[in-house]
């Protein structure tokens, strides 16, 4: 046994004290509320059971998920319910930004529609490191805005402006589900992110249900932008359908915004998603016929099997229509993009078995990378641990989505 000499030792001391202690933490960020807990819609299509405080709860107990953001914190109901729970100390406000409940933090942000001149709507994301700079963001916004208590509502004013608003606020700004026909900065309002944002201050963007890395990486504009992987979640079932794992020294809103500049040892690890091909709008669609147009193909106009020019442009086809790049490439530098198939879509999961693997290893974030392929068999029989494990490691057979319908497992 050697001696450390007396100043080696404090040095060893003063390293340890100063790195802080990074661990994986599940994030998503794109949960929306769909009432106030007095019962008035906020998303109008969103579950009543969706309130603030029950997906912090869920989140917390049932998920297992460390981050979420909830994008319907500009309403002014929303916000009085986070005071009332920080007033009586349920919730936290962290020191580096973000609300604490139980082992969950909740990043406040806002999902708002632009619609520049001469574009296609889109839906923008915003972040914010406190109560206070959401509210006075929506003090700003509802002077632009008919409706400012409800979700996803249009604002008068160009998608710069906005970005100017949130950025100059300290927050973050990530265009939502990018490529969806619905309402995405490329799906819908223009052909490159340049033409509607300043890319500067563009954090990430978030790929969208129908979308993954390797689709995304056809597009050289947006090589320099981390891709988050988020929800988009309606209901409390569906929060961590997709989400991103994150390394992080806290739960909080600054160590989420190093994890996108990748400063600091700070990085998102991996990228968690449906495969796109399970995605509702993953090929074209022809409406008359009902068939999804799974063709080489591209340039689509009408449908291939009966003429009818009726589509609904997939976002595979999107992609290939601006596409940039006609070789893959993707930057080795980017966190993997893995396919997880949803527990819901596991045959023969229904609520009572999903209880009984829920009561043994507690959250679903278990279920789904920790526990072993016998441990699940033990509590659910082989037949669906095998389901889960074939899922955890992408051997699960999907057929394609398209035109609003998900794919679905077929074997
Ligand atoms: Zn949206
Ligand atoms: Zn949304």
């Amino acid at each position: 046994m050697g001696i450390v000499p007396d100043d080696r030792a404090a040095d060893l001391m003063a390293v340890q004290q100063a790195a802080p202690d990074i661990t994986d933490t599940f994030v998503d960020l794109h949960i929306h509320i769909g009432r106030t807990e007095k019962g008035a819609p906020v998303k109008i299509s969103g579950s009543k059971e969706l309130t603030f405080y029950n997906i912090a709860r869920e989140a917390s107990e049932r998920k297992g998920i460390g981050v979420v953001g909830i994008i319907d914190c500009h309403s002014p109901t929303v916000q009085e319910e986070i005071e009332h729970y920080l007033d009586r100390g349920e919730m936290v406000e962290q020191e580096g930004g973000g609300i604490r409940y139980r082992d969950t933090s909740v990043l406040l942000g806002s999902e708002i529609e632009v619609k520049d001149p001469g574009m296609g709507a889109a839906h923008l994301l915003a972040y914010l490191p406190t109560l206070s700079a959401m509210k006075s963001l929506t003090a700003w916004m509802r002077r632009y805005m008919k409706n400012v208590e409800l979700s996803s509502q249009r604002i008068y004013v160009t998608a710069r402006e906005l970005q100017e608003e949130v950025i100059g606020r300290g927050g973050l700004f990530i265009p939502a589900h990018i490529f969806t026909p619905h309402k995405g900065a490329y799906g819908s309002a223009a052909d490159k992110l340049a033409e509607l944002l300043e890319l500067d201050g563009v954090s990430a963007v978030e790929l969208g249900l129908s979308a993954d890395t390797e689709m995304a990486s056809y597009i050289s504009e947006l090589d320099p932008f981390p891709f988050v992987t988020n929800s988009d979640a309606h209901s409390l079932a569906k929060i961590g359908r997709e989400y991103n794992r994150m390394a992080l020294a806290a739960p909080t809103f600054a160590e989420v915004a190093l994890a996108l500049k990748n400063q600091e040892g700070r990085r998102i690890t991996a990228n968690f998603g449906l495969n796109p091909r399970l995605g509702k709008y993953h090929r074209t669609y022809c409406s008359s016929c009902e068939s999804i147009i799974d063709e080489e193909s591209v340039s689509v106009v009408r449908c291939p099997y009966c003429g009818d020019p009726r589509i609904v442009r997939g976002v595979m086809d999107r992609i290939l229509s601006i596409a940039d790049r006609s070789e893959l490439r993707i930057d080795p530098h980017r966190p993997p993009y893995i396919f997880q198939v949803p527990l819901e879509f596991i045959p023969g999961l229904g609520p009572k078995k999903m209880g009984l693997l829920l009561d043994r290893f507690g959250t679903e974030m278990n279920i789904l990378h920790r526990a072993t392929e016998s441990e699940l068999a033990a509590v659910v029989g082989e037949e669906i641990a095998s389901y889960i494990v074939r899922a955890r490691e992408g051997r699960l057979n999907l057929n394609t989505g398209g035109g609003g319908k998900y794919g679905r497992v077929i074997d």
